[in-house]
């Protein structure tokens, strides 16, 4: 189970109601953050997140309703004997800039981290997940990721009796190399095992039309994606490299999408109203983010 919840869903100034852009999301044990803009750790609290458990930050930019975020957060967490080795993803030379920014301020305790350069392909593999980095067309470097789930073997209890196999070790060994001998007899794991589908979210953060857009998009069972601007204003759009909801909406109609939400709206929108229904002319399931919004993909 994938646990997501938006921190801020504002574009370049927050507002009353929307903060920075920042995504919470868990994985079981792992908890990720997906941007960590001014403000993120405030949000954290108010949603009931303790900041200690976050071990793993990906910034698609170093655009400021991005990132602005980080130093007050990493204060926390030096101030609160983190004990991790926070992981820190971002694009143009983000080893360097977070190097610059932990000296910049006099942190009266440090933390323990380690700053990578993100380039385009696979930034993170554990034994469960994948997760993959898309270049964008922005005004500044900007990275899209997405998150795959390893697709696992299940066992099939009724299998095991219909087959006459016992539970134990062996079964184990099978998972692992796919086939064993068990009383003299070859078992394989189609015998007995189904495939779960791995999840899959992609996150399009600020960028014009490109293709990477649809390779982040492609097949995942919940897409998040910028949606800075409404239809009327598409020329502005088109102009500092966002999308509208309805361009959202068609990224996620051509490619096979099940679920769309749509964050990172301009400040200028009293509400999301125009901007959601133009995208659910196109794309049926979409929703607009707001603050403190929960979704989980199972
Ligand atoms: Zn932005
Ligand atoms: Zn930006």
């Amino acid at each position: 189970m994938i646990e997501i919840i938006f921190l801020g869903t504002s574009a370049m100034a927050p507002t009353k109601d929307r903060n920075h852009t920042s995504i919470f999301i868990r994985r079981f044990k792992e908890y990720m953050l997906f941007d960590c803009g001014e403000g993120t750790q405030r949000q954290l609290k108010i949603a009931g997140i303790s900041p200690q458990k976050i071990s793993n930050i990906y910034l698609s930019h170093w655009h400021g309703d991005h990132m602005l975020g980080l130093p007050g957060l990493v204060q926390t967490l030096g101030a609160n004997n983190y004990d991790k080795t926070l992981q820190i993803y971002g694009p143009n030379h983000t080893k360097e800039k977070i190097k610059t920014l932990m000296e910049t301020f006099p942190f009266e305790a440090s933390i323990d981290y380690e700053a990578k350069d993100v380039k385009e392909g696979k930034v993170k593999e554990t034994e469960d997940f994948v997760i993959k980095a898309f270049k964008l067309k922005h005004s500044a470097p900007c990275f899209g990721y997405r998150l795959e789930e390893k697709d696992k073997l299940r066992i099939i209890k009724k299998k095991l009796k219909e087959k006459g196999i016992e539970e134990g070790p062996h079964l184990n060994k099978l998972l692992k190399e796919k086939e064993i001998l068990y009383k003299g007899k070859k078992i394989t794991t189609s015998d007995i095992c189904k495939v779960k589908k791995g999840k899959k979210i992609g996150y399009i953060a600020d960028t014009g039309l490109c293709d990477n857009v649809y390779k982040i998009a492609k097949d995942v069972d919940l897409l998040i994606c910028e949606s800075t601007y409404a239809e009327e204003h598409r020329e502005k759009a088109e102009e500092y490299l966002h999308l509208t909801g309805k361009q959202a909406a068609e990224i996620a109609k051509a490619s096979n999408v099940k679920n769309l939400i749509l964050t990172h709206f301009s400040q200028r929108y009293l509400n999301t109203k125009e901007i959601l229904k133009e995208a659910k002319e196109v794309f049926e399931n979409t929703k607009a983010a707001y603050d403190f919004m929960k979704v989980k993909v199972k």
